[in-house]
This record gives structure tokens, sequence and C-alpha cells, in this order.
């Protein structure tokens, strides 16, 4: 009797046991569940942002590899830039109509000229002079009337044409000239007729007044005639241009000048392919001056 009630408890005891055993192992299967959970949960967290690390690197790769290909075609350019001829198409006389018919040229091959233009107020004037600016090209100062016998008559009178040329300019685009170019060039000898040694002393008072220059050392021969031929005016610019590094060309834009315009396609293009840089003069450009 004692021996079954002994077995009895010990049977009990192992039940017991074996029930405790299997709720520490649920206890112990609920933990380390959770646990795999949290860390398997840490795992893609951890897996993803290093997902997001590495595209991101890739996308700084990418832009690395395109600054670096950008940068080696700007210093290929600059190397270009520094081999390549310079060339300054200028205008003198302007505006009239073949103004707009060479700004159309120019805007066809995007190309910037500088005008050194006269003074004038109907006729469409004001529009061109507000073109020349909207459209990127340089103007400059060629004196109001452009009459020899009234510019040149004395430095004072020399001046007021200066003045009044910039003042008109200026109330119709409200910009100032601020380059120039004298009629008839820094050297001219016309003036002689009218004022003794003139340019002499313009020169002087322009290079004290910082006012600067532009002559030029290559001409299209446009105004050797009032109607030069066209081939006359296309081989003097790229025979002109042909030995120098930097060219500043001087043509003619008055209302005579058509055949400059039927040249300059020929030439612009011609000077395009010789990978000519089209520049436009302005106060910081080295200056081409016959008189100093
Ligand atoms: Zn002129």
């Amino acid at each position: 009797m004692i021996k079954f009630k002994s077995r009895a408890l010990i049977n009990a005891v192992l039940i017991a046991a074996l029930i405790a055993a299997a709720a520490a192992c649920t206890v112990l299967f609920i933990f380390f569940r959770g646990q795999v959970a949290e860390l398997s949960d840490k795992l893609a967290k951890s897996q993803a942002y290093s997902a997001k690390v590495e595209s991101e690197l890739d996308k700084l790769r990418e832009s690395y590899d395109s600054l670096k290909d950008e940068y080696a075609k700007l210093e290929q350019t600059k190397a270009e830039e520094k081999n390549a001829k310079v060339v300054y198409l200028t205008f003198d006389d302007g505006p009239s109509e073949n103004t707009v018919k060479i700004l159309d040229i120019l805007e066809q091959y995007n190309v910037k000229a500088t005008f050194f233009i006269i003074g004038k107020e109907g006729g469409g004037a004001a529009e061109i002079y507000r073109r020349i600016i909207s459209d990127g090209h340089a103007a400059g100062n060629h004196t109001y009337s452009h009459e020899y016998n009234e510019i040149y008559a004395s430095e004072d009178r020399f001046w007021e044409e200066y003045r009044k040329n910039d003042e008109t300019f200026f109330e119709l685009t409200g910009r100032h000239l601020e380059i120039m170019r004298f009629p008839g060039g820094s050297n001219n000898t016309v003036s002689e007729r009218y004022c003794r040694g003139i340019m002499k002393r313009l020169t002087k008072t322009a290079q004290q007044q910082d006012i600067i220059y532009f002559d030029w050392n290559v001409s299209s021969l446009d105004a050797v005639k009032e109607r030069q031929d066209k081939n006359v005016i296309i081989n003097s610019v790229l025979s002109g241009v042909k030995d120098k590094k930097t060219s500043i060309i001087l043509m003619h834009d008055n209302k005579t000048k058509t055949t400059t315009v039927e040249a300059l396609p020929t030439i612009i293009e011609e000077l395009k392919r010789q990978g000519c840089i089209f520049k436009t003069l302005n106060k910081d450009t080295e200056p081409i001056q016959f008189l100093k």
C-alpha cells in the first residue's frame, strides 16, 4: 500500500515536472520567438538601410563621373579658346534698314557684334538701338552727326557731339555708350582741314577721361566705294583675319551698304569654319589704337 502511494507520488511529481518543463519550454519558445522576430526585423531594416546607402553611393558615383566629364570638357574648351582666334565684327555709321538685316543675320548664326552708332531719332532708330541691346550686341559712340566739318571743328564741338549721341541713346535705351570710335579712325587726316592737330588732343583727352576708343586691324574695304563688290568685302575680311590672333573688323551698316549685308553670311560661315570665336568690344577689351 505504501509502495503504491509512493509510486503515485513519484508519478505525480514526474507529471508536475513534465508540465513545468513544458510550460518553461513554451515560455522560452515564446520569448525566443519574440527575440527572433525582433532580430529579423532589425536585420530587414539594416538591409534596407544599406541598400539605400548603396543606391545613394551609386548616385554619387554617377554625379562624380558626370562632373568629371564636364570638367574635362570645360578644360578642353578652355584650351581650344586659348588657341582659337578671336574676331570682333564692328559696324559703323548705323542705324539704317541695313542694320536690321545685319541683326537678322547675326541672330540666325548666333553671333554677337559691336555697333558704333550715330544719332538718329526717327525712322525706327529707337527700335533698332533697343534691339542691338536686347540681342546682346555691344554699342559704341561714333558721334551724333558724323559730319567731319562739325565734329572736328573744335575739341569742344567734338565732345558736344559725343555727349549728345550718348544722351540720345540713353533716353531711348536706358544704356550709355561706354566705348567709342572716332569717325575716320583716331589717325584720320581729314580732320586737319577743320582743326590742325585736333586728333592728338582728342585722343589725349579721351585717355584722361578714361574713354576707350577702338580703331581696327582688318578693313572690309566696304567704305572705299559707295557700293563695294561683295567678293572684295569677303576677301578683304578673310585675308585680313588670316594671320591675326585677334581681329577687329571694320564694316559699315549705313543705308548704302547693301553689299556688306550680302557678304556677311559667307564671312561668318568661313570664320566659324576656321574655329574663330566672335566677341563684342567693351571697356576691358585690349584696344587697337592708331594714335595713342
Ligand atoms: Zn564712320
